[in-house]
């Protein structure tokens, strides 16, 4: 194709789309041999550039190849959200940006800093179409998927704004933003092949963490997946009529399917498996419950995160006292389950998933 016409904007992609091979294709494929890949590549996600343009460090053949094909009216443009709220925690451990994609949408991402390691909370979809009932995203319903751009842009937004305050790069990667990572595989995996490639932003993929309310199909391909990502269960409830009430997705996938494909997931990558658990007054988080999901969790090397809910506007629920919820905890570990009862962090930044947003943009 000749990259001087005007390409056709619905044939037009996003740099950030592309896998390190198909970018090399794509240069190749133009006549760019592929030793320029590396330079571009270190560009757009090393060193996060928004544009990459004249750029002195281009040889010519590079240099033409992004003047003839990025750019307005041309085949490939960039991804860089627009910062429409910023907004830092009292504690200064959480920073939540909302952020506008090119069509308009707007997801969140957050930055979590504890002890001067950063991870990064990034959306995969815009909405939700799984319609959990305490979470906010759930209520608002799906829009559409993120393309893998987006996934990337997202962290190299939040490279950006740890640069900019001289602080050290991401160390950490949560898919626990808007969205269901696994509802949206490809552009996920996509995403992840980019984001932990050596010469650009270079994650490790054993930092990386795709959390899912349990969409089975997904959990069985994550393990085939040749990188080790972490796997996060959002449980909730170790009992099928409970769970459903609280998440419609699990009359799909009903607890034993979800728990055997963990079993697999855990067998076939040798990984321990991460349960979360939303703690919910008098909903799920009683002693018997905490029974219960030991019951179910046996045998599984597992991992329990309990988060105290955060309070979202048409959920009738409350957040489990300190004293219960550490009493839950007790339970797990007393069973052999590690636990760890994560404080209710960025509560005055909306921190919840798709709490921002809900408010922002109604
Ligand atoms: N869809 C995926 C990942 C995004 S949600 C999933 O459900 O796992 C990330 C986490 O936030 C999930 O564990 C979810 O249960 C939790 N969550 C959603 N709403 C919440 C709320 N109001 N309070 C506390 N945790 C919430
Ligand atoms: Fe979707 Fe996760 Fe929210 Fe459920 S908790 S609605 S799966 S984002």
């Amino acid at each position: 194709m000749d990259g001087l016409k005007s390409t056709d904007p619905a044939e037009r992609r996003s740099l950030h789309d592309l896998t390190f091979p198909t970018l090399e294709s794509e240069l190749v494929a133009a006549g760019v041999r592929s030793v320029h890949t590396r330079k571009l590549w270190r560009a757009l996600h090393r060193e996060a550039a928004t544009c990459v343009d004249n750029r002195a460090d281009f040889l010519t053949p590079l240099r033409r190849w992004v003047e003839e094909n990025v750019g307005e009216g041309k085949r490939f443009f960039l991804d860089a959200p627009k910062t429409l709220a910023d907004l830092k925690s009292s504690d200064g451990q959480t920073r939540k940006f909302l952020l506008q994609l090119r069509d308009g949408q707007t997801i969140e991402t957050v930055i979590m800093g504890y002890t001067g390691r950063f991870t990064a909370c990034v959306s995969t979809q815009v909405g939700c179409a799984m319609g959990c009932t305490f979470c906010a995203t759930g209520k608002a319903g799906f829009t559409r998927h993120l393309r893998p751009g987006e996934i990337v842009a997202q962290v190299l937004h939040c490279q950006r704004a740890l640069r900019a305050e001289g602080l050290p790069g991401l160390r950490n990667l949560v898919l626990m933003g808007m969205g269901e990572p696994l509802h949206n595989y490809d552009a996920v995996i996509a995403a992840l092949e980019i984001i932990t490639h050596s010469p650009g932003i270079n994650l490790t993929p054993r930092r990386v963490t795709v959390s899912t309310v349990g969409v089975v199909p997904g959990i069985l391909r994550l393990a085939q997946e040749p990188r080790p990502y972490n796997l996060a269960v959002s449980l909730h409830s170790a009992d099928d009529a409970e769970r459903r009430a609280l998440i419609p997705a699990g009359r799909r996938w009903p607890l034993e399917e979800l728990l055997a494909a963990c079993r697999s997931y855990r067998e076939t990558t040798g990984r321990k498996i991460f349960v979360e658990w939303t703690l919910i007054a008098g909903v799920n988080d009683t002693p018997a419950q905490a029974v219960q999901l030991a019951a179910v969790l046996a045998g599984m090397n597992a991992h329990v995160n309990l988060i105290p809910l955060n309070p979202v506007e048409g959920y009738q629920g409350a957040a489990t006292s300190a004293d219960d919820a550490e009493r839950f905890k007790t339970i797990l570990q007393a069973a052999g389950f590690p636990s760890t009862l994560r404080q209710r962090r960025g509560i005055d930044v909306d921190a919840g998933c798709g709490q921002l947003r809900g408010r922002m943009v109604g």
